[in-house]
């Protein structure tokens, strides 16, 4: 189901260029983009024409009815990438700024270079504008990435930031400062809580 809101719906692009030819793609002045939004609790509200074709190409419900009202979460398995969309969707919201994350996400023969747009609304909605730049093909790996290559983050169960060689710090500090790297791996997330939050109850980092 991640592959329904990670933004890999510009599979549609990657398709009708797999037509091409293989190898390297630059998507150069072509670029499409894909949207969809949730409101302030999260909630699927709107999908635009290019995720209803992705997801018809990739065997799934092309009928936005099938996700508008669910919650975005519901979408996103791996608990270390949802964990991280969380952080960043919350930190949006606190900010009232978006956030520009280049990230990948793979289908199982195309390596995809992409960026994602995070952007607030006035009432805590969130619009999701997801890029694709350039692809290569590659040999065929599992979607979702191989779990004994799954990075690994560690989690203040309390404020949510995160441990790094820098301390504990916000995701928003993290990523715009390129020290996390947003691939099609999954994510290990080991939960802790840091000396300002509860220090009695679970092991302390930092
Ligand atoms: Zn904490």
């Amino acid at each position: 189901m991640r592959q329904l809101f990670c933004a890999p719906q510009t599979c549609v692009i990657t398709n009708s260029c797999a037509k091409r030819g293989a190898g390297f793609r630059a998507e150069g002045f072509v670029k499409r983009s894909v949207i969809y939004s949730i409101d302030a609790k999260d909630r699927i509200v709107d999908v635009d024409k290019a995720w209803a074709r992705f997801a018809e190409d990739n065997g799934g419900n092309p009928d936005p009815s099938a996700v508008i009202g669910h919650c975005l979460w519901d979408f996103i398995v791996d608990e270390g990438n949802r964990n991280l969309y969380r952080c960043m969707v919350q930190a949006v919201r606190e900010r009232v700024s978006p956030l520009h994350i280049p990230f990948r996400c793979d289908s199982p023969a195309v390596e995809r270079h992409m960026t994602m747009t995070i952007a607030p609304g006035s009432l805590g909605e969130i619009a999701f504008i997801c890029t694709l730049h350039y692809s290569f093909d590659r040999a065929p790996r599992p979607t979702g990435g191989i779990r004994s290559e799954a990075a690994t983050i560690v989690e203040c169960d309390g404020c949510h930031r995160l441990w790094t060689k820098r301390g504990w710090r916000n995701c928003w500090d993290i990523i715009t400062a390129g020290e996390l790297t947003i691939d099609d791996r999954p994510i290990n997330v080991l939960h802790t809580r840091c000396a300002a939050c509860s220090p009695q109850r679970l092991p302390v980092v930092g």
